[in-house]
């Protein structure tokens, strides 16, 4: 162990017995991460409230003991996990779960940090409320705040910046002091709006304990289908005329890779194959109508509804679409929420996400594409994600060595092309919405303007001047 005993003794008196693991069977769940960024912690610390929290992270700072903030640990940049130097201790918020109270008539919730998202719509659905995040994973509040996830929905609800109303959190001082940012107010312009700093900053100004989000009316009727658009700019002109015929129906509007449905399907054996023939079009387009209420008597249903509005876009002149596919929401969302998995199963994923403009996604993807069949013939090209807000988890597949390893070079050298093509020839951004982690600790350094740079150094130092968080500021 790095760290001398007699600070184990001092944490293991702040946390109590269940809240230090010093053991390393215990600590392995929160040094390894979901996809392939794991280390090595000096401890993992679990406070239980917010008044821990701040013991712990006071009694670190004064000692010059790192931490690492971790909630649901499905963060994919090396945020969430320690380094491998086995001197930074891991503060996991899976204990700090008692607050949970909802305001029907507000619609909001304040959470604690360790609350699982599966967790909070659960309960809040017989409520007729959810909060509107959605993706292939099962995040804790504390991280989607930490992380600012955005997900499937956010054409529709935007991402957790614009679904939270307030913020607790520890700083990394020697006091741990403890500051609450906002109320349970949609509109509050008393001075500058401090929970922003905080949020998709990933723990560097501080510990999320408590989140205030606005929650939104439970979809009651929903309609999907799997569009084929004729090509890429086809893709934007379809994503055109769906928003000027559905208005915010439109709900979703998300990309997918021929080759990720393929990986999907082959890596989940209960999926079906839901494609004419069984053959996989190259590109396909899920796209959701929805709305909160249920169906009134005479009211056209939403399948109808849709299809009624794909047969008007069919008739257009130059029709975008190839192929519509109308089908069961739940049946269509489970292949689009594989796609990660199938893409992990299939070789060693370098997963790149990025965004841009809506109208330059599927040019850098064709110009991306072009590219690496010419120059790397080997590589997968599994992208997918969220044409609607101009997102794309641009997704490369890399054959494993007949050993299991991986050709580290090749990897880097990927990476770090193709995020020049992103940001220097498309406009695009490095991290659309998983954030800033050592993965990304270096685009951060390449790309970001100087002066903004200082201005991030003089918050952390304003904030939380001690050593926290996966990023340099
Ligand atoms: C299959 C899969 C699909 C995904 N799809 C999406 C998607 O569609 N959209 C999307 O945005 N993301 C996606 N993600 C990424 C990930 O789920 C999100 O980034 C999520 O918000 C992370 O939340 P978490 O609770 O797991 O945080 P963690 O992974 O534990 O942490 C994330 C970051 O926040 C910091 N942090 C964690 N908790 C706190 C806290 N309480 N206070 C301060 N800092 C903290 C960590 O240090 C780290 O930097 C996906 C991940 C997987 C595995």
């Amino acid at each position: 162990m790095v760290l001398a005993a007699d600070h184990i003794d001092r944490l293991g008196a702040i946390l109590g017995p269940q809240g230090l693991l010093t053991l390393p069977a215990d600590m392995v769940p929160y040094e390894s991460a979901a996809r392939y960024e794991g280390g090595r912690a000096a401890f993992v610390a679990r406070p239980a409230s917010t008044e821990a929290v701040s013991q712990l992270v006071a009694y670190c700072v004064r000692n010059a003991i790192a931490l690492v903030p971790q909630s649901g640990n499905t963060g994919l940049v090396g945020g969430s996990t320690p380094d491998d130097s086995g001197t930074q201790g891991v503060v996991s918020l899976d204990r700090l779960r008692s607050t949970f109270t909802f305001d029907t008539y507000n619609r909001s919730l304040r959470v604690d940090a360790g609350f699982r998202l599966s967790e909070i719509n659960a309960r809040l659905e017989p409520h007729g409320l959810f909060f509107p995040i959605d993706l292939g994973a099962d995040p804790m509040a504390g991280g989607m705040a930490a992380a600012n996830t955005g997900g499937a929905r956010f054409l529709r609800f935007g991402d957790v910046r614009r679904n939270t109303l307030g913020l607790k959190l520890v700083l990394a001082d020697e006091n741990g002091t403890v500051i609450d940012c906002g109320k349970e107010l949609r509109k509050d312009n008393t001075g500058p709006d401090w929970k922003q700093l905080f949020i998709g900053t990933g723990g560097v100004f501080g510990v999320v304990t408590e989140c205030v989000f606005n929650l939104e009316r439970l979809p009651r009727q929903a309609a999907t289908a799997y569009l084929v658009p004729r090509s890429g700019e086809a893709a934007l002109c379809l994503l055109n005329e769906l928003e000027e015929r559905a208005g915010t129906y439109l709900s979703a509007f998300e990309g997918m890779s021929g080759l990720a449905i393929r990986h999907a399907l082959t890596h989940v054996p209960s999926l079906r194959n839901p494609f004419p023939a069984g053959e996989i079009p190259g590109y396909v387009i899920l796209v959701e109508l929805s709305r909160s209420w249920a169906r009134r008597g005479n009211e056209q249903a939403l399948d109808a509804v849709l299809e009624e509005m794909l047969a008007e876009i069919w008739d257009l002149p130059d029709a975008p679409l190839l192929d519509a596919l109308i089908g069961a929401p739940a049946e269509m969302w489970a292949l689009r929420h594989a796609l990660s998995e199938g893409a992990k199963s299939a070789g060693y994923v370098v997963g790149l996400d990025l965004s841009f403009r809506r109208g330059e996604v599927m040019r850098f993807r064709e110009r991306a594409s072009g590219w690496l069949k010419a120059a790397f013939p080997q590589v997968g090209i599994c992208d997918f994600g969220h044409l609607g807000d101009g997102g794309v988890h641009f997704n490369l597949v890399v054959p494993h060595n007949p050993d299991g390893s991986v050709d580290a070079k090749l990897v880097a050298r990927l990476r770090s092309l193709l995020t020049e093509i992103a940001v220097e020839e498309h406009g695009g951004s490095f991290s659309a919405e998983h954030g800033l982690g050592r993965r990304n600790q270096h685009f951060y350094d390449r790309y970001t303007p100087e002066k903004l740079k200082q201005m991030a150094t003089q918050l952390k130092q304003a904030t939380s001047p001690g050593p926290i968080g996966g990023v340099r500021f």
